[in-house]
């Protein structure tokens, strides 16, 4: 009897040996299959550049921190260099040249493609608005300043005068001494800049390694890296304009491309009752009012951040120009009116669900 009792005991310990042995081996299994076989672990880095906050999600063989602290440096590289109201900075010297000026590659290339969006959009994403943008004091912007009494509605003379030296058509490229004419215009790329820096992470992650996923988001603008996981779609909410930062209106999904949106909320200050925000309307010369936000997805994330302010310019007002001319230049518009209907271009549907 006793014997028997043992024999089982026996048995049994033997079992539990075998189970733990054999439970050991599935999850060291696990995390192998994890950490060699699919090396699709997100590394979360955030920054503050470009005026805003930025988050990178990043899967990559190559090593993630120095990507993170590449492209932050590269972001903060841009920030400084096309900072137009900064003394001493490219585009601070040419604005205050009254001649023909010689600028570096990168500068005559941003602002070549700046003008090819203006005459794309009809001039309502203009980069020649500097004066304007400085009169209305979004040069300088700060939440502070905003909350403040600092902001000041400039008079309709002053407003008048900047408005006859604005617009992206007083500027002259002369291809071969690289070099730029403004006619006292101000040149103000604000409308690409940070697409253009998303760009440039999305090409230092890419060459560290082309197998490089994840995305790199800068104040709601967002570059697709890859696919989550390999093969999956990024589900991208649309923030509700009137709403908390994180209250999505819908959501679209994404394995490539870039995001866009501009909206009324991301620099505005209140006199008055009346919003008055940092985009500004080129005919006017006052912040567009035929929309509260814009939403662009495109293939890049220069494209999506200028056609984005083109398509809040435009608004409401010249839908049937966002809706036809747009997605010929392989971009999707989600608008939301200032009644707050939606208006989406009849290609944006593909984007909203999973096939
Ligand atoms: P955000 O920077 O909030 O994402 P946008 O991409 O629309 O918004 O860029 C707005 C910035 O572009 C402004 O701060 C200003 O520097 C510049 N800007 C304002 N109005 C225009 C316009 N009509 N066309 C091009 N750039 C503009
Ligand atoms: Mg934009």
């Amino acid at each position: 009897m006793r014997q028997k009792y043992s024999d089982s005991i026996v048995r049994l310990t033997r079992f539990s040996l075998i189970a733990l042995v054999a439970i050991i081996l599935v999850i060291a299994g696990i995390i192998m299959v994890m950490f060699f076989r699919n090396p699709k672990m997100y590394s979360d880095f955030e920054t503050f550049s470009l005026g805003t906050y930025v988050h990178l999600k990043i899967s990559t063989k190559a090593n993630p921190s120095i990507i993170a602290r590449e492209i932050f440096a590269e972001m903060d590289r841009i920030t400084d260099k096309f900072n137009p109201y900064k003394e001493g900075s490219v585009l601070y010297n040419l604005n205050h040249s009254n001649d023909w000026f010689e600028v570096d590659d990168e500068t005559f290339a941003l602002i070549d493609l700046a003008l090819r969006y203006a005459k794309i959009s009809e001039g309502t994403f203009d980069p020649a608005l500097g004066r304007l943008i400085s009169l209305w004091g979004f040069s300088d912007f700060t939440e502070k300043k905003a909350e403040g009494t600092d902001f000041l509605i400039p008079d309709e003379e002053e407003l008048e005068k900047a408005l006859g030296m604005s617009g992206y058509k007083k500027i002259e490229l002369d291809y071969n001494r690289r070099a730029v004419k403004t006619n006292g215009a101000w040149i103000d790329l604000g409308g690409i800049a940070k697409g253009y820096a998303l760009e440039r992470a999305y090409q230092i992650a890419k060459s560290a390694d082309p197998k490089t996923t994840g995305f790199i988001e800068a104040g709601g603008d967002i570059r697709i890296l890859g696919p989550k996981f390999g093969n999956d779609y990024w589900i991208i909410g649309i923030r509700n304009p009137r709403g908390d930062a994180n209250e999505s209106i819908d959501y679209i999904y994404v394995k490539s491309g870039a995001i866009a949106t501009s909206g009324d909320y991301e620099r505005f200050f209140i006199k008055d009752g009346v919003r008055y925000h940092h985009i500004i309307n080129p005919k006017s010369g006052k912040p567009a009012k035929y929309a509260i936000s814009a939403t662009v997805i495109s293939d890049d994330a220069i494209k999506a951040d200028a056609f984005s302010t083109a398509a809040f310019v435009l608004g409401t007002k010249d839908w049937i120009f966002t809706r036809t001319v747009f997605p010929k230049n392989n971009t999707e518009v989600f608008l939301v009116a200032p009644n707050k209907a939606i208006y989406k271009t009849d290609g944006f549907e593909r984007y909203e669900k999973v096939y």
